[in-house]
């Protein structure tokens, strides 16, 4: 098993109920070292140039159609990059906007291996909680994911609230409420705490496992377990991240 070197945190403008702190102290009771190392812009300081490629790259991998995979980062619509500037610098939301998962980690390792080369290394692993809600093509569609393990993993708490699907009956009462012209924030009223939502304040205890998730991708090469009572389970529904991922137990084969 690879040794852990050191664990990075980083944040793009998470939820505000995010607590990079607790993350850190939970993590600690699991006898792992972490580091937060603030906004990951400000910490990469890029030069004005690198900022705009940045921006411009991020733009150019919004995903239009969920149909159809990005092979290629495109050139930037007018006046895309100004909005990705803005977003970076945590003076515009993204929220609704679904980027391309894969290709902004990309992106996003190209940037940090180039100014911390000796960072990105076997040991070293770079987490970053952020706000985009960040998509992957898989059969013959993009959904929307929590975690991206790998260098940098990402994190999203908007991937929380939107990727864990909810029971099929809330679809069906949302349909019935649509059709009837009823007000769909009455059925917020009605499942209120039954799903996660956006500044939700169980965000960093569920969340602490997906930082699990990522730093036994970097330690076995497998961030999941099969075990449905683990936190390293890959839950698919609300309701399974809101019992085993906020317990946040680990099965006795992944205790640290
Ligand atoms: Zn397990």
């Amino acid at each position: 098993m690879p040794q852990i070197k050191e664990i990075f945190i980083y944040s793009d403008f998470p939820s505000r109920s995010l607590s990079i702190q607790k993350i850190i102290d939970y993590l600690k009771d699991y006898g792992l070292n972490a580091h937060d190392r603030g906004n990951f812009l400000e910490f990469l300081d890029p030069t004005k140039e690198e900022t705009l490629e940045l921006a411009s790259r991020i733009g150019g991998m919004r995903v239009l159609d969920i149909s159809e995979p990005i092979d290629e980062i495109r050139a930037p619509f007018f006046g895309e990059i100004n909005v990705e500037l803005e977003r970076l610098r945590g003076k515009a939301s993204s929220i609704g906007v679904l980027y391309d998962g894969l290709w902004l980690q990309r992106v996003l390792y190209k940037i940090m291996a180039e100014k911390f080369p000796n960072n990105f290394r076997s040991g070293f692993i770079h987490i970053i909680f952020t706000s985009r809600l960040f998509v992957t093509f898989e059969k013959r569609r993009y959904h929307a994911r929590v975690v991206l393990t790998g260098l940098p993993s990402l994190i999203s708490t908007s991937g929380i609230v939107e990727a864990p699907a909810k029971p099929k009956e809330y679809y069906w009462v949302k349909a019935g409420f649509i059709r009837s012209g009823k007000d769909i924030r009455e059925l917020d009223i009605m499942y209120k705490g039954k799903f996660i939502e956006y500044d939700d304040e169980r965000i960093t205890e569920i969340l602490r496992a997906y930082a699990l998730q990522a730093i036994f991708y970097e330690l076995t090469g497998d961030p999941f377990c099969v075990n449905p009572t683990c936190c390293l389970f890959n839950s698919h529904w609300q309701e399974e991240v809101l019992k085993t991922q906020l317990e946040g137990k680990l099965c006795e084969e992944h205790r640290l």
